[in-house]
């Protein structure tokens, strides 16, 4: 059993302030693997005043040499990977060849993309050519609270912490309660990397003690949270009393634009993307939409390639999916597949229960439900499990207003050979996001979405400024 009970907070690991002990469950065997401590109010001033102490230097430093840091802490990162990896597959179960690969990796992808973006950044530049005395300043919003959830831990922060750092933010990370073991190891290598005393701080706690405490506290300058649409509004709310910036990374419905024109890989990658991480992306493509003249093979083709998804422990290598999180997240998908039977979809793939042969652990059998509509439960709450909703459509009109009917905007896709179309959809899908044919966003791009998907927009130059305030200055003395 991990026992890893201690903060860190201004350069050194220190005990809570009172016992507060929390079992980390492998989901995988639903037995406990971890034990950490949720700290309280006492942990959290703690923690809020380093970063405060420490934020006029590393404000002042310039900018090159927090850019050299995360440089050191990248190198670090490279040598503890399996381990990060190891210990996300443990506590929130994506399997091992994942959690090496995506899960790790993008740790670093964002750390290089955020150097990248910040050495070509004007962090001070004129306002233009017709006001020579006037400059534009970018500076640290201040102290950040970084909360983050467990479903792709590693790549959300490094994309709080890595920006934060280098825009000249002092922070205090709380990761999930349900992950908090790739965030200790991750704190390891700060402590490692050199980053003064107070510039990074960890405390451990769940959404109702420490989560809420870093959003109300008054010397907290900013919360980039990234989780529920629901802790989202909790944070929002718990915020407004001291007006500080809030940053929101919150949930998704995405759409799967299909056209009859699509090439002949399009459902099943799509099927493929959905099943990823077992369901638990707030970008997955959860809901297909699909042109009626292939809507009949595009349900056939879903439901044999669900059936072919291998379900097993994370720790195992392999292609297969891992369980989902824990027992709550468990249930609340296995109440939503039900609830699809019931309101009339047509499960042609999956269904509740465990997949057979796995009788402990939180495995949900990959589930495809055809037949939907844009009003049903299915396609409308984010399941943040393995389970895709198809929907037909007609026409391009038609396919549009399906997608934008959500309160969600995170990404949207669409299929087609038609690039003129592809272009158009584009345009118009109300989302933060839009991937075309199986082509990802590249490096620096921004992620964030619109509507209730939140307001942030983390990566490359744009996850700079949202750490970043813009100062405004006339009479600036040409020098
Ligand atoms: P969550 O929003 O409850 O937790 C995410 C983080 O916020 C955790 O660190 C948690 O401790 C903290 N938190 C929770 N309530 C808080 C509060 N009131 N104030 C401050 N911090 C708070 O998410 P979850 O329980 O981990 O997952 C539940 C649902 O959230 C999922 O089913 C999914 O729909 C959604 N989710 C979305 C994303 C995303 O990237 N968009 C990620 C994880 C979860």
């Amino acid at each position: 059993m991990i026992e890893k009970r201690e903060f860190y907070i201004n350069g050194q690991w220190v005990a809570p302030s009172a016992a507060n002990d929390f079992s980390v469950i492998n989901p995988s065997t639903e037995e406990p693997c971890a034990v950490i401590s949720l700290g309280g109010q006492v942990d959290t001033d703690a923690a809020v005043a380093a970063a405060k102490a420490a934020l006029p230097g590393w404000m002042a430093m310039p900018v090159a040499e927090r850019i050299a840091l995360v440089e050191k802490l990248t190198e670090i990162y490279q040598s503890r990977s399996e381990d990060l990896a190891q210990a996300m597959s443990l506590e929130m179960g994506a399997p091992l060849d994942l959690s090496r690969s995506a899960q790790s990796g993008a740790g670093m992808y964002h750390l290089k993309n955020f150097i990248r973006a910040a050495k070509e950044f004007q962090f001070e530049r004129p306002l233009g050519d017709h006001a020579p005395n006037d400059r534009i300043i970018y500076e640290a919003v201040g102290v950040a609270a970084l909360i983050t959830p467990w479903n792709w831990p590693m790549n959300q922060i490094t994309l709080k912490v890595g920006a934060a750092a280098i825009a000249g933010c002092t922070m205090v990370l709380k990761p999930s309660e349900q992950s908090p073991l790739n965030a200790i190891i991750f704190a390891e290598m700060m402590d490692e990397a050199g980053f003064p005393p107070g510039v990074f701080n960890l405390v451990n706690g769940d959404g109702v003690g420490v989560g809420s405490q870093l959003s109300a506290h008054p010397d907290v300058d900013m919360v980039s949270f990234t989780g529920s649409t629901r802790a989202g509004t909790a944070i929002s709310k718990a915020a407004a009393e001291t007006l500080k910036k809030v940053h929101l990374e919150l949930g998704g419905k995405g759409a799967n634009v299909v056209f009859a024109d699509a090439d002949e890989k399009a459902v099943k990658r799509g099927v493929l993307h959905m099943m990823q991480n077992t369901g638990q992306s707030c970008n997955a493509p959860s809901r297909m939409l699909v042109q009626r003249p292939i809507y009949d093979q595009a349900v056939e083709t879903a439901a044999e390639v669900a059936n072919k998804v291998a379900v097993g422990p994370a720790l195992e290598e392999g292609r297969h999916i891992g369980p989902v999180v824990n027992e709550v997240q468990w249930t609340k998908i296995q109440d939503l597949i039900q609830k699809g039977i019931d309101e009339g979809a047509r499960l042609v793939a999956g269904g509740t229960g465990r997949p057979e042969g796995l009788n402990k652990g939180y495995y949900v059998r990959p589930t495809v439900f055809a037949d939907a509509n844009n009003q049903m439960t299915v396609a409308r709450e984010e399941i943040f499990g393995p389970v895709l909703t198809m929907i037909p459509f007609d026409t391009e009109e038609e396919a549009i207003e399906i997608a934008n009917d959500t309160p969600y905007g995170l990404t949207n896709y669409v299929q087609t050979q038609d690039g003129a179309r592809a272009n158009r959809l584009a345009r118009v899908l109300r989302s933060g996001m839009v991937e075309m044919n199986g082509q990802s966003r590249s490096a620096g791009s921004p992620f964030g979405g619109m509507k209730q998907s939140g307001n942030g927009r983390e990566g490359g130059v744009w996850g700079l400024e949202d750490f970043l305030e813009v100062k405004s200055v006339g009479g600036w003395a040409l020098e």
